[in-house]
């Protein structure tokens, strides 16, 4: 029995340098998410985070834009050193920069439910929850919310729900979904055109329901890896189920969802267990299935109706927060990295530097509350600190000059999942991704902006096309611009 169990255990060695002595390849979360490996890499971190010559050993071999594995991201977020740490924050914006240029991806969220069954004690959705008000739309009410979305220049949303069976089956997350894909305005057609979907972890045979219905990523938030945390956070629902929380992501790849968008709750847990673990979670995925997460989501515990935050002793100071960002860069060069507005804009404009190339603007955590503010009251899921609109962000984001994308051209052409990483891994996605943003912005700017925005956006839009290098892309560009002012022509992509 001995003698299988080493066998089963992986082998294999990840960029030839580590022997890997934890099963990475099992369907056991406790194996693939081995406490012991966390610890040992933690207690490894910690016993080296002044040894000058190994960081910088690992700033050499992640400056390749390879990655890093677990263990070695791990030594980086708690080195101190001050030198090294400068150059790992240099480093972190490097990647950022050769991998995503200027764009930042722009999306929000759409609360549909906020019933649950859960117990999770950090989230006032908690069924024991009285203060707030529950709600769940009607399929109407999801038509209007989306219009008032779309309406502010919104491409992309990320669904959101509560769990619960009864109140909000599979079924109605299926209608809803497809009721928002089929929101139009009237004038000129503009629709949501990707859907990334944050619903509570189910079965092959639903992810295989929400596949049908062409969602873009999935994404569940692990919220802490550490177990035992994790069933003090989650006493009661099904959420409680540690494990089949955490093999979520394998039965969805299972089911075939191209995308997958993993992410940690920040506060709940210890960091430097979280951080490793998620990287651990990224690992077995792509040694099982070939896919890593499209996305990593770093929210951090926030105000909420009956949460009090002051009691979350494991909260993650800002320059931590900043750090996690850019060894999450380092780390997973390939990976998107989503900020919401939990965090205030200055907290955004430092993320944006370090590694993050996506965002939520503009965003309401109540349920229906982008249509009818009264009518949503007390059904917020935490309080958010950018709230500024999604012009106004655009706006910010010009002024950074960031180039802002609406894109969802690679979901649109089927550039995804595997596909998609190759593109990205060999660079060519770069080929597609700044004319597409280009082209997203410049719909933005003639059918949702203000004057002023759109003045600041022409300018960029001009500059940017030289940096186009390609010439046949440059010319195509150019030519699907005029359609776009011209013959009002959209969801045009490279
Ligand atoms: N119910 C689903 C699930 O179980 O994953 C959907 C997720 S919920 C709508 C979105 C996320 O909000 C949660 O995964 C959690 O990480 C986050 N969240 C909950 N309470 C929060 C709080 N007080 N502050 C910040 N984020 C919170």
């Amino acid at each position: 029995k001995k003698q299988k169990n080493i066998e089963r255990k992986s082998k294999k060695t990840i960029k030839g340098e580590k022997i890997i002595l934890y099963n990475i390849k099992s369907e056991k979360a406790e194996e693939f998410i081995e406490d012991l490996e966390i610890k040992k890499a933690i207690d490894f971190a910690e016993k080296n985070k002044t040894n000058k010559e190994l960081i910088n050993s690992i700033i050499e071999k992640a400056t390749k834009c390879d990655g890093l594995n677990h263990k070695e991201a791990l030594l980086l977020l708690l080195c101190e050193l001050e030198e090294e740490n400068l150059e790992i924050f240099k480093l972190a914006e490097k990647i950022k920069n050769l991998v995503y240029g200027k764009r930042i991806v722009l999306f929000a969220p759409l609360y549909i439910s906020n019933y649950c069954v859960n117990g999770c004690t950090y989230c006032p959705y908690c069924f024991k929850n009285t203060t707030t008000a529950r709600r769940k739309l009607t399929q109407d009410e999801i038509e209007k919310e989306t219009m008032a979305l779309i309406k502010m220049g919104h491409k992309r949303i990320a669904l959101e729900t509560g769990e619960d069976e009864k109140n909000c089956p599979i079924e109605y997350i299926l209608e809803s979904i497809e009721t928002i894909y089929n929101t139009k305005t009237e004038n000129n057609n503009q629709t949501i055109r990707r859907i990334n979907v944050n619903i509570a972890a189910t079965t092959i045979e639903n992810y295989r329901k929400l596949k049908e219905k062409n969602i873009g990523t999935y994404v569940l938030f692990q919220e802490t890896y550490n177990k035992k945390d994790y069933e003090k956070y989650h006493p009661t629902g099904p959420k409680s189920n540690y494990s089949y929380h955490t093999t979520a992501m394998d039965r969805a790849l299972k089911a075939k969802i191209d995308d997958i968008g993993c992410g940690v709750l920040f506060g709940l847990s210890n960091f430097k267990y979280d951080f490793t673990a998620l990287l651990m979670h990224k690992e077995h995925l792509e040694e099982v299935y070939n896919i890593g997460p499209h996305t990593i989501s770093v929210p951090r515990i926030k105000k909420a109706t009956e949460v009090d935050v002051s009691k979350y002793e494991n909260s993650v100071d800002d320059r931590t927060f900043l750090k996690l960002i850019a060894c999450f860069r380092i780390a997973v060069p390939y990976t998107g990295i989503i900020i919401s507005t939990r965090e205030t804009k200055e907290i955004r404009e430092k993320a944006l530097k370090l590694g993050v190339s996506q965002i939520s603007a503009a965003s309401l955590t109540s349920v229906g509350g982008y249509f009818n503010q009264d009518k949503a009251k007390n059904s917020s899921q935490f309080e958010t600190s950018d709230k500024r609109s999604l012009d106004e962000v655009i706006r910010w984001l010009l002024s950074l000059n960031y180039i802002p994308s609406f894109c969802t051209g690679c979901y649109r052409k089927k550039r995804v999942g595997e596909n998609f990483m190759n593109l990205s891994k060999t660079n060519e996605i770069k080929n597609f991704c700044t004319p597409n943003a280009l082209l997203t912005l410049k719909e933005y700017l003639l059918k949702f902006s203000s004057t002023e925005t759109r003045k600041i956006g022409e300018n960029l839009i001009e500059k940017e096309l030289e940096n186009i290098e390609n010439k046949k892309t440059r010319k195509k560009t150019i030519e699907f611009l005029k359609e776009i002012e011209q013959n009002q022509k959209e969801d045009i992509f490279i």
